[in-house]
């Protein structure tokens, strides 16, 4: 079923952490059911449960196959839905990179935001198995900017000196 995806910045269901899957059940399997028929229509790349209003620890990562370069993790294949329940960071590389975000809950806005460029993590797939690795490239991005969602932090929560634009001034 496709889902309806909560928007804006001070949206209280955005703004709570979510719990952990103690199971991996029928309720959860129909959640990524969810999670991947709703994120084909939004045009993402990521989603998180709590986006639509489900406060599991559980993410979809989608990485288009033009998009598919140097990932660093075997399992994440083209255009292929990926589902992480649990997913946690292990290890945030020392090396950060600039990358321009956008997200389906702040539409019409992206950013550049700096996060570690490799990062090393943990999670459970669809099926409770564990998996894991190293991740780079966009697959490092957006993990790291999904499982923020899974603790109320949004993207532009990373950019840092935002303002609102002063309409009296001219800017270059
Ligand atoms: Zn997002």
């Amino acid at each position: 079923m496709i889902r309806s995806i909560e928007t804006g910045t001070n949206n209280e269901i955005l703004r709570t952490k979510s719990e952990p899957v103690a199971k991996v059940t029928r309720e959860i399997r129909k959640l990524a059911r969810d999670m991947k028929a709703t994120i084909g229509p939004a045009g993402g790349m990521g989603l998180a449960a709590p986006q639509i209003g489900e406060h599991v620890r559980m993410i979809l990562i989608t990485i288009p196959g033009e998009y598919y370069d140097d990932t660093g993790f075997e399992g994440c294949q083209p255009d292929k839905h990926m589902i992480l329940i649990n997913p946690e960071i292990t290890r945030f590389g020392a090396d950060q990179c600039s990358f321009e975000e956008g997200c389906l809950s702040l539409p019409d806005y992206f950013a550049d935001v700096v996060r570690p460029c490799e990062v090393e993590f943990t999670a459970l797939d669809e099926k409770g198995n564990e998996i894991g690795g190293e991740a780079t490239g966009i697959f490092a991005r957006i993990l790291q900017h999904e499982i923020d969602h899974l603790d109320g932090i949004l993207f532009d929560d990373h950019v840092l000196n935002k303002r609102k634009k002063d309409p009296s001034k001219i800017y270059i």
